[in-house]
């Protein structure tokens, strides 16, 4: 039986980048059944064209390049005692440390009609394939994306483009509700709109109504979505409603598993020795609260896998939790988030807050385009609790900085204080700049009840 000193059950982000680091320093085996690992962040711009399928898809030589050994195969079960695993194949391989890196798959609530055809998911490859085959043969002619996150709308963006009739459900009030408060998600719905979404917000799918195949949606707010059209064509329903852990494989043994994921200490180890999780699969907790917290984003899983990997060639480091930066598009709005909103932030704090607005580049520059961020602070402490961003340019890197001041605990006063840059292509003029004008707006709001800062 092969043994290495790190096998890997896994072959997303999390498991590549432990590959990477580790694969020409230790014997490392990657193992996972698909033909490829998927850029998955690009599936919803691969629908539309706006990259093309193939690629989506990771070479096997971002693994073997590093060194590392692939397996396509499933693991089916794990030996602890004995430190081996067994495959689908009948294939058994022995590990001195084994990392559990199996990922999540999309939630399917369950609701009458979830099993009958045309009822989607989109996160494998042949999601992605089978999306895209329906849309391209022409087949459908309507969709409805169940859930106002990022992926629901970017993905359903990318089926109204491809000349679909899409529907977009979520029984939120308003949309991407875990990255915007709701006054900071008006632009945003009227550009989804604009495009061409049909938006049904504040409402929740009861049923899915036909004769094995998905015809009618039904809502809770009594209002009903027909995916059938005149020529009888059928249309389809894709849940975008969040991830679970995959963790079935290990479901009566004897390694720990939480409500969100397999349960880990700050340096990604679990309660079984040698044996560690990083990932989508693994529970974690809010940099911010200390609270577990959702936020299965590769941004999380990559820093996790880093710092296991490095720890595994000695270092120390160890994971202090998500602080939930994260960014996307809606049409022509480029929109990021990080921290608490004010609406998660209130539940645990006196919450003050700060709206601004000035533009991309100097006012008088031809492609000047409006940027909008609102600041969530401690009003005790004045500590950043987080920030969002609504822009016509991208936003990553300003979430980016905000996300570093919550890591590194600074308060709105420090960011008062941000020494930054200016020029005409990149930036408000020197006179002002979102995060300072922010921080100061939250500090005259302080200094109204007579502090001074
Ligand atoms: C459409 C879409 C868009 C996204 N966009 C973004 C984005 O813009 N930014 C961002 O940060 N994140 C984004 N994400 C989330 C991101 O893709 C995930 O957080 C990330 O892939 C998690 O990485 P992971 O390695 O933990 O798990 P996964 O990528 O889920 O990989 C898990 C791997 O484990 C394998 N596996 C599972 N069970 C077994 C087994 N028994 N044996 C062997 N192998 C097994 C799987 O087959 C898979 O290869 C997006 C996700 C989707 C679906």
């Amino acid at each position: 039986m092969k043994t290495y000193d790190v096998l890997i059950i896994g072959g997303g982000p999390a498991a590549i980048t432990i590959a990477k680091i580790l694969g020409k320093i230790k014997k490392v085996g990657v193992i996972r059944p698909e033909n490829y690992s998927m850029i998955y962040c690009a599936m919803p711009y691969a629908i539309e064209k706006v990259v093309a399928l193939e690629k989506t898809f990771k070479q096997d030589s971002i693994v073997t390049e590093s060194g590392a050994d692939l397996i396509r195969d499933k693991v089916a079960s794990v030996d602890f005692e004995a430190k081996t695993v067994l495959t689908e194949q009948d294939q058994s391989f022995a590990y001195d440390k084994l990392v559990i890196a199996t990922g999540s798959v999309p939630f399917l609530p369950p609701i009458e009609g979830i099993d009958f055809e045309g009822v989607f998911v989109f996160k494998s490859e042949d999601d992605l394939k089978c999306l895209n085959e329906a849309v391209r043969t022409k087949k459908i002619k309507k969709a409805v994306v169940v859930g106002a996150g990022a992926i629901g709308v970017e993905l359903a963006l990318a089926l109204n483009n491809s000349g679909l009739e899409c529907h977009l459900v979520d029984m939120a009030k308003t949309v991407l509700p875990n990255l915007l408060d709701p006054e900071m998600a008006v632009e945003a719905e009227a550009e989804l709109k604009n495009a061409g979404l049909k938006l049904h917000l504040g409402s929740k799918t009861e049923k899915i109504v036909g004769n094995l195949q998905a015809e009618k949606i039904i809502l809770d707010s009594g209002e009903t979505i027909d995916l059938t059209d005149a020529d009888n064509s059928h249309g389809i329903v894709v849940f975008a409603v969040g991830m679970r852990p995959k963790v079935r494989i290990f479901e009566g043994s004897r390694l720990e598993i939480g409500k969100l994921g397999i349960i880990v200490n700050s340096k990604m180890q679990t309660n079984i020795p040698d044996v560690y999780s990083v990932g989508d699969c693994a529970q974690f907790i809010s940099g911010i609260t200390g609270e577990l917290t959702e936020g299965k984003l590769a941004t999380n899983a990559v820093p996790m896998a880093r710092l296991l990997a490095k720890n595994m060639l000695g270092a120390n480091r160890e994971y202090s939790g998500f602080f939930n930066g994260a960014a996307t598009k809606a049409g022509n709005l480029f929109i990021g988030g990080t921290g608490l909103s004010e609406e998660a932030a209130k539940k645990k704090y006196d919450v003050i807050t700060c709206h601004s607005e000035l533009t991309t580049t100097f006012p008088i520059m031809p492609e000047a385009k409006p940027v909008k961020m609102k600041l969530v602070a401690d009003r005790k402490t004045l500590r950043v609790l987080g920030a969002q961003v609504v822009s016509g340019n991208p936003v990553a890197d300003k979430i980016d900085i905000i996300t570093l001041a919550i890591q590194s605990k600074l308060t709105v006063v420090d960011m008062a204080n941000f020494s930054y840059s200016a020029q005409p292509y990149q930036s408000f003029f020197p006179a002002n700049n979102l995060i300072v004008a922010c921080s100061e707006g939250i500090l005259d709001k302080v200094n109204s009840d007579n502090l001074v800062y």
